[in-house]
């Protein structure tokens, strides 16, 4: 049995096809990069925008002449949008087999194994399937993605997240930990925890912060990040342990939508600028080079001239390593579809421009500041711009392109004094290997 699986969306897509792909190895198949060579397509598809799903849409459309060419081929859709469109997309899709929710991926395997032709959708939310005993495979031989968190409580009024994940489910640290040695053990050194709410996490025996420590005792690991934490889960507990414990990267994600308390509200965000600010204090206070990245929404309903120059006021106050800044468009599903908007799509755009403008600037000058400082890079990959050079990442995920001497290769730990910047880019000069 050959399979072809295409993977859209977030992290936690592609850790769940790394998964998905696992449980067919263990039925015996293998992956083709053709899906012309394949018996089975599997699209694991995206919902978070309608873009997002269009694109799935139209990607899955293009697999219908394989499919008139080979008649026994089956075809199914996984994720989120499988979960939000359910059992519209056989009747849209008449040459898609089988729909499979997020929590119902065990199904694959078997259903490779049904007569031909028999189409089916499985949906249904389960509370219990945490996939335990389950890997993903290894994204590189020396740094992976660990899923420890599955769904969401929050229900921000813009998102579908919670209609097609379900509620928040927790993986047992035990099976955690198993999969973070068996990675160790297979020579990866740099730990990525995934989750919708990361730093919500409890199991009844650890707590996030507490997971924390206990992936850094596992021999062979280097490095710990996560994302995305939600700035109402920052416990003192955690912030201690964010800027204490040497193997927990500087670096987080954290989602600000708005600078506005009033917005904030609205989009019911579960936190306001005062618990923002408390958090990017004690980190920044603690290392001024922790890297704060962020997610931001222009032009939300309702959102005024005055709010809107708060969001720009946080941004200056907050001085973000890096920000994914999107134009509010509404999500059909989500509590926020039905509210009128006041802005026309310009005037979002005109919002998003101004703000791009600033974050840019602020980029540049937090790149700057690691000018002069000798950093340890974990070495990624050759430059993409020229094979004679490498890009590694210090602990805060700067990005810096280096010369390598002797026999550096990716996985490797090097020490680069950073001496130039070019562009957006650093560039460093190797000093040592570690
Ligand atoms: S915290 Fe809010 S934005 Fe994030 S996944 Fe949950 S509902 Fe969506």
């Amino acid at each position: 049995m050959r399979y072809h699986l295409a993977t859209y969306g977030c992290q936690m897509n592609e850790y769940d096809s790394a998964m998905i792909a696992q449980m067919l190895a263990r039925f015996g198949a293998v992956s083709v990069s053709s899906p012309e060579n394949a018996d089975v397509i599997i699209v694991n598809t995206c919902s978070v925008r309608e873009k997002a799903e269009e694109t799935a849409i139209a990607r899955i459309f293009q697999f219908k002449p394989v499919k008139q060419a080979n008649p026994d081929l089956k075809i199914i859709i996984v994720g989120c949008m499988a979960k939000n469109r359910g059992e519209e997309l056989l009747k849209k899709i008449k040459f898609v087999d089988f729909i499979v929710g997020p929590d119902q991926y065990r199904k694959i395997p078997e259903l490779l194994e049904l007569p031909k032709r028999k189409r089916l959708a499985f949906l249904d939310f389960d509370l219990e399937e945490n996939y335990v005993g389950e890997s993903a495979k290894i994204l590189t031989p020396f740094s992976t993605h660990i899923t420890i968190q599955r769904g969401c409580n929050k229900r921000c009024s813009y998102c579908i997240v919670p209609y097609v994940r379900g509620p928040e489910k927790y993986r047992l640290s035990s099976d955690i930990l198993r999969e973070v040695n068996e990675a160790a053990a297979q020579g990866v050194s740099e730990i990525m925890l995934l989750g919708q709410t990361v730093n919500a996490y409890r199991d009844g025996n650890e707590t996030f912060a507490s997971l924390l420590n206990r992936v850094s005792e596992i021999e062979g690991i280097k490095r710990i990040r996560f994302t995305s934490p939600h700035p109402r889960h920052y416990t003192q507990e955690l912030l201690e342990v964010l800027t204490q414990n040497p193997k927990v990267c500087h670096h987080a994600h954290i989602p600000l939508q708005s600078g506005s308390n009033a917005i904030l509200k609205k989009m019911r965000r579960q936190h306001d600028m005062e618990t923002y600010y408390g958090i990017i204090d004690y980190l920044r206070s603690a290392d001024p080079l922790y890297h704060i990245s962020t997610d931001i929404i222009c032009g939300f309903v309702g959102e005024s001239e005055k709010d809107f120059e708060e969001t720009l006021e946080a941004v200056e106050r907050v001085q973000f390593d890096t920000a994914f800044m999107f134009v509010y468009s509404p999500r059909r599903g989500t509590e926020s579809f039905k509210e009128t908007e006041i802005l026309t799509e310009d005037e979002k755009k005109e919002r998003h421009t101004r703000l791009t403008e600033i974050q840019n600037a602020i980029t540049l000058k937090r790149n700057k500041l690691m000018l002069g400082r000798t950093e340890t890079l974990l070495v990624e990959r050759l430059s993409s711009r020229d094979s004679s050079e490498m890009m590694g990442k210090t602990d805060n995920f700067k990005k810096v392109i280096f010369k390598p001497e002797g026999n550096v290769k990716p996985g490797d730990y090097v020490k680069c004094k950073i001496d130039d910047i070019r562009g957006w880019t650093l560039r460093g000069t190797l000093e040592t290997n570690e």
